[in-house]
């Protein structure tokens, strides 16, 4: 049996979020993109799927808000 890890994230910062944090209201909210990192039998999986994710993260209590082009959803 083989076990790959196929699902690997990286994440880049991408500046400051206009957005206050949902949670504690904190303004020290900085957006963040991530993508799976293609590696191992990802590179023949049909299924794989690199599209970046992006979402806000709060550095004061860590909440993560998901966000497309920008938005909250
Ligand atoms: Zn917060």
């Amino acid at each position: 049996m083989i076990t790959v890890d196929v699902r690997q994230r990286r994440a880049t910062q991408m500046g400051r979020s206009d957005q206050p944090c949902g949670v504690c209201g904190s303004a020290n909210v900085v957006a963040m993109r991530s993508h799976a990192v293609r590696r191992g039998a990802a590179w023949i999986n049909p299924r794989f799927d690199p599209a970046p994710r992006t979402h806000d993260l709060c550095r004061d209590c860590g909440a993560k808000h998901r966000t497309e082009n920008g938005v909250r959803v």
